[in-house]
């Protein structure tokens, strides 16, 4: 099957590195035009720039994605810029681990800002002018943990399990306009995120995972590429694992 996406433009964040790189080149590859976001000015030009140089029509631009005024200031210039931006992807996002009992109070709140608050704020600023043209794709990257739950990531785990619930609403109230929403729940990926676990951990992990193995940047962007493209018109509110099956 050969997806199609209509010259539409997405918006991707975390693009610089990990997950949110293999979905912004997956979908800049497509022929979508892809505006990646990250913290870091330089790790979202790269993006930007891999995606250009492989054919494709790219912009980066730097935006903490938990601070509230800085995502409505930047989703104001998109839109002036690109009209609407049609596909969202929500992908940012951190781990502060650690046991309840030690966790602090910043560590608590560094991960649900970037995690799930920041999916509220571009929700807020950009579902509008999805709904107004009655075709939208938001995409949000939840993770297995916020189904499972994790000793050590409670903040995490909460993060991702609101964003779940979240995603869930914002299905029900923009399914009129035909704008769908839907989670993308990675399990263990190889990333910088996973690459700081000990080699006992990981031996641990790979024991709750079928497939034996971790998984690629690509399996989640291939997904991704699935939910943002017209194809996928008819679902919305769902959550996909893409995990190895882990969980099932
Ligand atoms: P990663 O390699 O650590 O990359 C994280 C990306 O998020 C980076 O591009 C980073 O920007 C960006 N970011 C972090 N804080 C930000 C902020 N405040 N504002 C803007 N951008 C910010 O992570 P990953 O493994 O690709 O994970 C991507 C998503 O998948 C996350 O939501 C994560 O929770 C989820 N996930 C990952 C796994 C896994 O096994 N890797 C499993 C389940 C879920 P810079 O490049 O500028 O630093």
């Amino acid at each position: 099957m050969q997806l199609s996406y209509n010259n539409r433009t997405a918006l991707v964040t975390g693009a610089g590195r990990g997950i949110g790189r293999a979905i912004a080149e997956t979908l800049g590859a497509a022929g979508v035009r892809v505006i990646c976001v990250s913290k870091n000015a330089e790790s979202c030009q790269s993006a930007a720039d891999a995606i250009v140089a492989a054919g494709g029509q790219a912009t980066a631009m730097a935006v903490d994605v938990s601070d509230s005024q800085a995502v409505a200031t930047a989703a104001d210039a998109m839109i002036k810029e690109f009209g609407t931006v049609d596909i969202l992807v929500n992908n940012a996002g951190i781990t502060r681990d650690g046991l309840i009992m030690r966790m602090k109070d910043e560590e608590w709140n560094m991960v649900l800002q970037t995690n799930l608050n920041s999916a509220f704020y571009w929700v807020r600023a950009l579902a509008q002018p999805m709904a107004r043209q009655r075709w939208g794709r938001i995409i949000n990257i939840a993770s297995v943990i916020g189904l499972m739950g994790n000793a050590g990531q409670a903040n995490y785990s909460a993060a991702k399990a609101g964003l779940m619930g979240f995603t869930r609403s914002i299905a029900r109230e923009y399914a009129k306009r035909s704008v769908t929403a839907n989670i993308v729940a990675p399990g263990f990926i190889q990333t910088d995120m996973t690459a700081v676990l000990d080699e006992k951990i990981t031996a641990a992990i790979l024991q709750q995972i079928p497939l034996n193995r971790f998984g690629q940047a690509t399996d989640i962007a291939n997904m991704v590429a699935y939910l943002a493209s017209e194809q996928s018109a008819y679902i919305t509110g769902q959550t996909f694992t893409v995990d190895g099956g882990m969980v099932m």
